[in-house]
């Protein structure tokens, strides 16, 4: 087994900093970490109740008196003829083994502060939990996903976010998608508008459209949305010129590399958006896919595949992270999304919500009616790496590796952009995390422009790229409302997966069609 990293310099920084604040004794192990979370929680304030925001297919949900019954599983003695288990004896399964990623992401620093980690089995025993194994991987679970895995990203939850108030709660999703969908049934009903990005995930939109819910775009800048843009679009809202849809309730948001443009909002930015939610009693899906995935900052020359210094240790790693919504929050009104997608491997298919209690329960009991929680192989699988092999401080230092392997990655694509790309006519910002590189490109240039709309214009310069031999995205597709007028010509490429010469290769051919297309 690869040694576990242990994560006493980030315990000590906040037992310092909570005796600052509330003068109690803060853990700097990670076993009184453990026991004093629920303690620490007395000092924070209490998350709001959302009843006046419920849809009427969540206040309907009454829940499953069958899952329920789970409860009395724990009383002593008991004889279990209740839920229909399957017996473990039938699964014709015998082992799960992993490839654990070997150890060069350790870096000397992190792995020189010394410390304990619990193993997951005596922890699980002092919890009165059954072992998170095969035979209870491959049978039901439940709803929220497995204890010991839940109990695990509650854990991470703390360490990296610290929310602000006292009644949060995680629970496992099959990933981000699924959980959207199940949190947009939540607080919206046909006619309703959400507030996001002018230019957001397209799954989202998507996933929004049968809903009959629509999406009103909010203008960014190179830091994402703009705050006074959202205060004012929320400030003057009337119904009727959004075919009487009521005052938005909801803002989703991607903050760190937004898909598809890229940008990461500062600390500053989150806290005036926040402000503005606060304002207008709007909750804030946050969704967090890239949050690990912030880089260090892009200084043009630099030799592009260099990897970057790895930060000196867990908690500079930490502190270099743009602090979440979840982190802002004391009102509970962020529900935030994290997804293994891009960190572990998409088809884990397990992400999680984090959020008030009020509404972690209310998504938990649609989930026991709809996945039933994420697959419990797929679960183990996961747990067993990031407990058992890994820990708390281990799995941090392999988020640390991927961003300095996304750095390197982005910088290529930069450079590249750099040489090949007509400047005149194509304009970028470096993107600070994620996987995207966002490209405008001033379409009132193209010969055309007189005669043809942007869309014919995006059109053309797509159709132009593929004949060039390579494929980036449309910006029309990501555009948050399809029915406005389209005034802006964008492309979308990645440099998540593509080896270094090939993103070198493509960037190049791009810049030749696009030198076709304007005539240059
Ligand atoms: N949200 C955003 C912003 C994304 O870019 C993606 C993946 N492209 C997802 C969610 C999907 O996450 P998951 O795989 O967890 O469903």
């Amino acid at each position: 087994l690869t040694a576990k990293i242990p994560i006493n310099d980030i315990l000590n920084r906040r037992a310092k900093a909570q005796q600052a604040q509330w003068g109690v004794a803060a853990p700097t192990s990670m076993d009184a970490f453990r026991i004093n979370r629920q303690q620490q929680q007395e000092h924070k304030p209490k998350a709001k109740r959302w009843d006046h925001y419920l849809s009427h297919e969540t206040t309907s949900r009454t829940g499953s008196a069958l899952k329920d019954a789970a409860k009395w599983l724990g009383t002593p003695g008991i004889i279990s003829l209740g839920g229909g288990l399957p017996s473990s004896e039938y699964f014709p399964f015998a082992s799960l083994s992993i490839k654990v990623p070997q150890a060069p992401f350790f870096s000397e620093a992190a792995t020189a502060q010394s410390g304990t980690l619990l193993t997951a089995g005596k922890h699980d025993l002092a919890e009165g939990l059954s072992i998170f194994d095969i035979a209870t991987a491959f049978n039901y679970g439940q709803g929220s996903g497995a204890a010991q895995l839940l109990r695990w990203i509650s854990e991470h939850t703390e360490l990296v976010h610290e929310p602000g108030y006292a009644d949060w709660a995680c629970t496992m999703t099959v990933g981000s998608t699924a959980a959207l969908d199940m949190l947009l049934r939540m607080f919206t009903r046909a006619g309703d508008v959400v507030v996001s990005e002018e230019y957001t995930f397209a799954s989202a939109v998507d996933t929004m459209r049968p809903l009959g819910v629509r999406v009103a775009g909010v203008a960014v800048d190179a830091e994402g949305m703009l705050p006074a843009a959202l205060d004012g679009l929320l400030e003057a809202w009337d119904p009727a010129a959004h075919a009487g849809a009521r005052k938005p309730r909801v803002l989703y948001t991607v903050p760190s590399g937004q898909n598809p443009t890229g940008a990461t909002q500062s600390g500053a930015r989150r806290a005036a958006l926040y402000a503005v939610c606060r304002k207008h009693d709007v909750i804030v899906f946050e969704d967090e896919p890239y949050y690990f995935l912030q880089m260090d900052p892009y200084s043009a020359g630099a030799e592009a595949d260099t990897p970057a210094a790895a930060p000196a240790s867990l908690a500079e790693f930490l502190d270099a992270l743009v602090p979440s919504y979840l982190h802002l929050d004391t009102d509970g009104r962020v529900v935030r999304l994290d997804s293994f997608s891009k960190v572990l491997a998409p088809g884990t298919r397990i992400g999680w919500i984090t959020g008030s209690e009020q509404i972690v329960g209310l998504f938990r009991k649609h989930a026991d009616l709809c996945t039933q929680g994420p697959s419990g192989v797929s679960q183990l699988m996961v747990f067993k790496l990031l407990d058992e092999h890994w820990g708390h401080g281990g799995y941090l230092a392999w988020l640390m590796h991927l961003r300095a392997e996304y750095t390197a990655r982005r910088n290529v694509i930069l450079q590249a952009a750099e040489q090949h790309l007509p400047r005149e006519v194509v304009q970028w910002t470096p993107p600070m995390a994620g996987m995207f590189f966002w490209m405008g490109l001033d379409w009132k240039r193209h010969p055309d422009a007189a005669s043809k709309s942007v869309m014919e214009i995006e059109e053309q310069v797509f159709m132009r790229s593929i004949e060039h031999g390579v494929l980036v995205m449309r910006g029309s597709w990501f555009r948050a409302d399809a029915d406005s007028e389209m005034t802006s010509l964008f492309f979308r490429a990645t440099f998540a997966a593509a080896p270094f010469d090939k993103i070198q290769e493509a960037i190049r051919r791009f810049g030749e069609a696009i030198r076709v297309e304007f005539g240059l």
